[in-house]
């Protein structure tokens, strides 16, 4: 459907440098992004592109550019019929002047009009519907945006040796009056010594987490668990040679603070990599040390070199959607196995606790597992097709109030968010031109950027409201969009995967049951 409208398309890419000549060197930067969105907006839809046009250096008041100009001719010679720009002020910051082009120029050459971080589609506001997906995979390139953006201003905050959250290393904890800094846990502390004390005695990983085990010595689960999890009491705790060797190779017992080391795959997917070595952000001497140095790397010596290096595992088609239907944990896939080539599901709960009897194996032939799962798919998509035929759309708009107040919301966000950042630009010029000291400019930028990352915390936040909110229609269309486009594939790929299922339950008595995001008729 998408791609069939996709082919009618021949998109210009505008482009324009928002500031004037003499800051160029700063924003020329800004040009590769604006370039680098729209090229995978348009990679991402399919969309061919006839020319990208950019106007370096112009102002956005008046629209006497020449880019502009070339892109006004190869409208009128046919030979656009789209325009893409990152947001409205790309076009134009005359109100009236932009309002001309996108109001009247645009409809009357029949051109439409996208800029995609603003949500605007000239042809969403037509009864012309069969574009309606386009909104939401705006929507979603915007949350890529901004999740990009928080993520650089992170990596900052790591820079600069602060702490930016989530489970403190076991031994530390978040100290109560600067939530950037790690204090000492003593309770914990006293066990991290004790490990490192063992290692230094000559025990092995596995000797110390035997003793550890046999002791009763409450596991970092069990704290963390306690902690964060509304004090709940995990009943037995392992420890396992793993959890030994990661502490007594982590750099921040001495004093330095390691951080970035995982990373999230997508901000679709809440799917974490570990990051290489080489990419940990490490600042030396941010908080006080469990172990004295000379002490750790003498452990550093003693550790074997190969200790939890395994191969790159392979990827399954799902990954991460497999639950244990009669614990309710999460179900892994095994590696291939050397003697039959095989890979197996086994229930995580079982494996940890296999003595203590907690759960069963759950295990079944991956393979023939995924053909199953995917037949039953077909299955169900193909029903809800045909239902979805007859019943056709006799949808009301009954969210659309909320939507509208909430997008108005997001409009003042938005405007907020260009300001702080419009801002950061000003103070960065007056550094440039030592019309302010650096010192002066750390500590506005600091706020500046603190108060960007609350803004834009928020701003996603709603946006994912409004995505919630898309009118039943819309994401009936964008279902109906995922299972076309599954059905008409051969071998389905992660993406419409993820897109079309939820989880899925695996029972012992081999019962499968698999939720999907769809309506399923059954
Ligand atoms: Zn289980």
């Amino acid at each position: 459907m998408l791609e069939n409208l996709n082919k009618m398309y021949n998109a210009g890419l505008y482009i324009r440098l928002s500031r004037e000549d003499d800051d160029k060197i700063h924003f020329s930067e800004s040009i590769t992004n604006q370039k680098s969105l729209l090229l995978q907006y348009t990679k991402e839809n399919n969309l061919k592109v006839y020319d990208i046009y950019i106007d370096d250096g112009y102002s956005g008041t008046n629209f006497e550019r020449p880019a502009f100009k070339k892109l006004l001719r190869d409208i009128e010679n046919h030979k656009v019929n789209m325009v893409i720009t990152k947001d409205l002020s790309r076009l134009g910051r005359d109100y009236i002047g932009t309002g001309n082009f996108v109001e009247k120029y645009f409809p009357e050459h029949h051109i439409r009009y996208i800029a995609v971080t603003d949500n605007i589609d000239t042809f969403l506001d037509n009864s012309n519907n069969d574009i309606a997906p386009f909104k939401a995979i705006m929507n979603d390139m915007y949350a890529k945006d901004i999740s990009k953006k928080i993520k650089s201003s992170l990596k900052a905050k790591m820079k600069e040796g602060k702490w930016v959250g989530g489970r403190t290393p076991f031994g530390y904890e978040q100290d109560k009056d600067n939530k950037n800094h790690l204090v000492i846990n003593e309770e914990q502390a006293r066990i991290v010594k004790r490990i490192f004390d063992m290692c230094l005695s000559g025990l092995s990983f596995y000797k110390i987490a035997q003793k550890l085990t046999n002791e009763k010595v409450k596991t970092p689960a069990q704290y963390y668990r306690f902690e964060w999890k509304n004090n709940y009491h995990l009943k037995y705790g392992k420890w396992h040679s793993k959890t030994i060797s990661d502490i007594l190779t982590n750099r921040m017992y001495i004093g330095d603070l390691v951080q970035n080391k995982r990373n999230k795959i997508n901000y679709k997917i809440k799917k974490v990599a570990k990051n290489m070595e080489s990419d940990y952000i490490i600042v030396p001497n941010t908080h006080e040390a469990i172990i004295d140095k000379e002490l750790f790397y003498e452990v550093q010596t003693r550790i074997p070199k190969n200790v939890g290096r395994c191969e790159k595992k392979e990827n399954h088609l799902l990954d991460g959607l497999l639950y244990c239907g009669d614990c309710g944990h999460r179900i892994s896939i095994t590696s291939r196995r050397k003697k039959d080539n095989r890979c197996y599901t086994i229930c995580n709960y079982y494996r940890t606790y296999m003595k203590q009897r907690l759960c069963t194996t759950h295990s079944n032939n991956y393979d023939e597992l995924e053909k199953v799962i995917i037949n039953s798919l077909t299955k169900m998509c193909s029903n809800f097709i045909m239902k979805d035929k007859i019943k056709d759309s006799i949808l009301s708009n009954l969210d659309k109030m909320g939507t509208v107040n909430n997008k108005k919301e997001l409009e003042i966000l938005h405007n907020d968010l260009k300001q702080i950042n419009d801002n950061l630009d000003d103070i960065y010029i007056d550094k440039l031109n030592k019309k302010i000291t650096e010192e002066q400019f750390e500590r506005v930028k600091l706020k500046l950027e603190n108060e960007l990352l609350i803004k834009q915390k928020k701003y996603s936040e709603l946006n994912n409201n409004i995505n919630d909110t898309i009118s039943e229609e819309t994401k009936n269309k964008m279902i109906t969009e995922y299972i076309h486009r599954f059905l008409s594939m051969k071998k389905p790929n992660r993406e419409l995967i993820i897109n079309l299922i939820d989880r899925i339950e695996i029972f012992e008595n081999k019962n499968i049951n698999i939720r999907v995001t769809f309506k399923d008729v059954y």
